[in-house]
């Protein structure tokens, strides 16, 4: 079956009042962009609490629909096929042709959703639903009328300028467009936390940007590559990604070499964090994003968050805070970057790691150790003007 077009619905983003016109010309201009990646020719647009994705010649449906299905703020994408109304004689000649080109099998129950805003349509919905829901049964006599379970449903729907006339109806991603929720930069390693804690944010209509910490010689190419295609997994999602790779082997060797071994995580975690909020700053994001969860490892107990969070000033968002690994791998899984994730590269996290790191650091114990290390302006700003950036997209 050629569906012409898509109706796009949206959930939340509905009811935002006197902004919603931005919400919605956000989602448009989202799914316009999504929409590149599918081959074919489309063009969406704004009809009155509506989205529709018209489809121009031949398409590819399959990947129009997974293009769709990874915009932030759609609820639900139906393929439909649109009329204009020529009476409802030909409407109910267009509704059999539709069953029957849709399913293979016409052995189903259903029920017409029939609904009109049109309201000087000669029908009413009720109407309209059981002359529909007769002259089907009576093309096809293995369909089964059931009004409270139906396997199918049919919806028509009658509007002003045009007839819509749709079936299948699938879940889109939910959340808010891009780009209506300020910016975040996201601190991405190559685990598995930190890129759905990206997903998550940019799901509520966070545009991102990343930063990511390696420590040449001691971390390789082949890491600093995964975390690019990480950036890229999440950016299908998102937008594309400003990443800036910092070099970050000259301020972690000067801790090592200056502070107690078994704080190490903890203060390098906080020059990570005062790095990316400093480079946030300079592109004007608003927050910073982690993938922290409470208690996952030594530099995540809330004594060592504690500490990690007195260096920003800016918010910190920590999606997976109270999420188990079980769930943060399924979310993993389910937006394609687990298997990345799992790829065995070491990170400069785990290289002159502690046995035995603190697990309830106290503030003031490592502000002092930290003094040791005098004035670290000049080798942070290094760290910051030396930084790669690579747009992952
Ligand atoms: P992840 O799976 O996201 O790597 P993790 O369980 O390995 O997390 P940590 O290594 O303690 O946990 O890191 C906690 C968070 O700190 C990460 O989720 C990420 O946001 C940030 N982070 C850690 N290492 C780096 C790095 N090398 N570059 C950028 N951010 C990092
Ligand atoms: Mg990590």
């Amino acid at each position: 079956m050629r569906y012409s077009a898509f109706l796009i619905k949206y959930a939340e983003i509905g009811v935002k009042g006197k902004n919603r016109y931005i919400f919605e010309d956000q989602l448009l201009s989202r799914l316009k962009t999504a929409l590149k990646r599918a081959e074919g020719s489309f063009k969406a647009v704004k009809s009155v609490g509506r989205i529709y994705v018209y489809c121009e010649g031949e398409y590819d449906y399959d990947e129009a629909v997974a293009a769709m299905s990874r915009v932030f703020g759609i609820s639900s994408i139906c393929p439909m096929v649109q009329l204009s109304d020529e009476g409802f004689d030909a409407l109910r000649d267009k509704v059999i042709a539709f069953v029957g080109e849709a399913y293979d099998k016409k052995a189903f129950s259903f029920k017409v959703f029939a609904r009109r805003t049109r309201k000087n349509y000669p029908l009413d919905s009720m109407q309209i639903a059981a002359q529909l829901g007769e002259a089907l049964l009576a093309s096809f006599p293995d369909l089964t009328v059931d009004v409270h379970a139906p396997e199918v449903s049919i919806n028509v729907e009658i509007r002003d300028n045009e007839i819509n006339l749709y079936s299948a109806v699938i879940p889109g991603p939910g959340g808010m467009p891009v780009g209506s929720n300020g910016t975040g930069m996201l601190l991405l390693s190559g685990g598995i936390d930190s890129p759905v804690a990206g997903w998550m944010c940019s799901k509520r209509g966070m545009e991102l940007e990343a930063v990511y910490f390696h420590a040449p010689p001691y971390t390789s190419e082949q890491a600093k590559e995964k975390v690019v295609d990480l950036a890229r997994i999440v950016a299908a999602y998102s937008g594309p990604i400003k990443l800036h790779i910092v070099n970050f082997t000259e301020i972690q060797m000067y801790i090592y070499q200056t502070c107690p071994h078994d704080e190490l995580t903890i203060i390098m975690r906080r020059y990570m964090m005062r790095i990316a909020e400093q480079l946030a700053r300079d592109d004007g994001c608003q927050a910073l994003i982690t993938g922290e969860s409470i208690g996952q490892v030594a530099s995540q107990t809330v004594q060592s968050l504690a500490c990690t969070n007195a260096v920003c000033s800016m918010p910190v968002f920590r999606p997976l805070i109270a999420f188990d690994k079980m769930d943060i791998v399924a979310l993993s899984e389910k937006i394609g970057a687990y298997e990345t994730s799992i790829l065995p590269y070491e990170d400069c996290c785990t290289i002159f790691v502690a046995k035995h790191p603190v697990t309830k650091p106290l503030l003031s114990a490592i502000e002092k150790s930290e003094t040791k290390l005098g004035d670290m302006t000049e080798m942070t700003d290094r760290a910051i003007n030396t930084a790669e950036v690579v747009w992952a997209k």
